[in-house]
């Protein structure tokens, strides 16, 4: 078996987990060239330290120094900063896993695409602002992306060798998250605890808090809509609580196919390292007999808007759903730490986009300056609230 080189951007999150974890157990297959972290240093080095990596890279410029002690005594170099970042990603490996949570991934996962590798995407924030910009450089650059998101993996699956014109429905599958039951006045009450309680996925903090608000399937809507150009009226969100069925496509003859499994990333990681073959993972097999009942039902856009917001955001397009984006991250952070209430953050949300309607970027520069300048306005509307 040919040994594959790979680099993890966002190593020491929960995507990086699941990504070593497969590596671990096919050890003698995976040559490691770079791993990324932020602050997490003595993770990263511990990490660096038992895969052997070429390379560890810390965002956080001034743990350097602590960086380099944790790995004295190996050979593995150590950077820090945002270029090195950008650096890294744009090592040489046969896959670089676009990791880091939100638009901060943005130019680390430009920087692999730009190189013309290919990259599994599980890093949607960076798609979603990006969205033209990225798919244009895919293009440009004979860049392969295989999405990651569990959705967006399961429909990748569903739609291989397919005509794209007979498609149509693609629907993504939503488990409508921690709070799909409650009533909307004790919705407004929930606290930061309850929201990072997923009921079915082991997730970071802020993609779970996207989980509660329904945001996470709304930037996932906008992640489909650029990875599967069929357009947006054939895009639809329905929630299934058992999170089993990970999405679906539709086509023209009746024919829906599906793709189920475990709600275990590992499942769709996999299927992105592997691609186009398979290999193992330690996940359970389904056991539909156990689970015994899948149900579906119309998501509530009432209770959480955020879908709709993220579809209008979406239909207006160019940089507008990057305001959405940053928006999302200023308020989502913002709720983490106590200074608004979960339903703040859509409120938020829709305040920054009826203050802020940048032109359509034409560059990555572009889209970064739109960020920058939305986590302002996000932030300076939040304090006059
Ligand atoms: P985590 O918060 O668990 O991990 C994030 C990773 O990014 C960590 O390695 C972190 O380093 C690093 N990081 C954080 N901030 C920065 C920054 N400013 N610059 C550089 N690196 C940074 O997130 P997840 O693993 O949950 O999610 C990662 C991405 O994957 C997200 O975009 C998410 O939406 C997507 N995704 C996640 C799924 C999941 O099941 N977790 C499912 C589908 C998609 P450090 O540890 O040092 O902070
Ligand atoms: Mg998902």
């Amino acid at each position: 078996m040919k040994v594959r080189s790979i680099s993890i951007l966002g190593s020491t999150g929960s995507i990086g987990d699941s990504t070593l974890d497969l590596i671990r157990r096919n050890r003698s297959e995976w040559r490691v060239v770079a791993l990324t972290a932020q602050n997490r240093v003595v993770e990263l080095a511990r990490l660096a330290r038992e895969f052997a990596a070429e390379v560890a890279v810390i965002g956080d410029e001034s743990l350097l120094s602590q960086l380099r002690e944790e790995l004295r005594g190996t050979n593995i170099a150590a950077t820090a900063g945002q270029q090195a970042l950008i650096e890294a990603a744009a090592y040489s490996a046969d896959i670089t896993v676009a990791a880091i949570v939100g638009c901060a991934g943005l130019a680390p996962t430009m920087a692999a695409i730009e190189r013309g590798g290919t990259v599994a995407l599980a890093n949607k924030e960076a798609l979603v602002s990006a969205g033209e910009v990225m798919t244009a450089a895919v293009l440009r650059h004979g860049a392969t992306l295989l999405p990651v998101d569990s959705e967006h993996n399961a429909i990748f699956q569903c739609m291989a060798g397919s005509d794209p014109t007979d498609i149509r429905w693609i629907t993504l599958t939503a488990s409508g998250g921690p709070f799909r039951d409650w009533s909307a006045e004790r919705i407004v009450r929930a606290t930061p605890t309850e929201a990072v309680k997923h009921p079915n996925w082991a997730m970071g903090a802020k993609i779970s808090v996207d989980s509660a608000t329904m945001f996470n399937k709304g930037l996932e809507l906008i992640e489909a809509h650029h990875l599967f150009p069929v357009g947006l009226q054939k895009l639809r969100i329905i929630v299934h609580p058992q999170s089993v069925v990970h999405s679906m496509v539709e086509y023209r003859d009746g024919s829906t196919l599906a793709q189920l499994g475990p709600s275990d990333m590992r499942v769709p990681i996999a299927s992105a390292l592997a691609w186009p073959a398979r290999m193992d993972t330690p996940c359970e097999p389904l056991d539909l007999a156990a689970i015994g009942e899948l149900t579906f039902r119309a998501p509530d856009e009432v209770r959480f808007p955020a879908t709709r917001i993220c579809r209008e955001a979406a239909l207006l397009g160019g940089g507008i759903p990057a305001v959405l984006n940053a928006a999302n991250e200023v308020a989502v952070a913002a709720f983490l730490a106590g200074q608004i209430g979960f339903t703040r953050i859509a409120a938020h949300v829709e305040n920054v986009l009826s203050a802020y309607a940048p032109p359509p970027p034409a560059s990555l520069d572009d889209v970064l300056a739109i960020d920058r300048e939305a986590r302002l306005r996000a932030m300076s509307l939040m304090e006059l609230a």
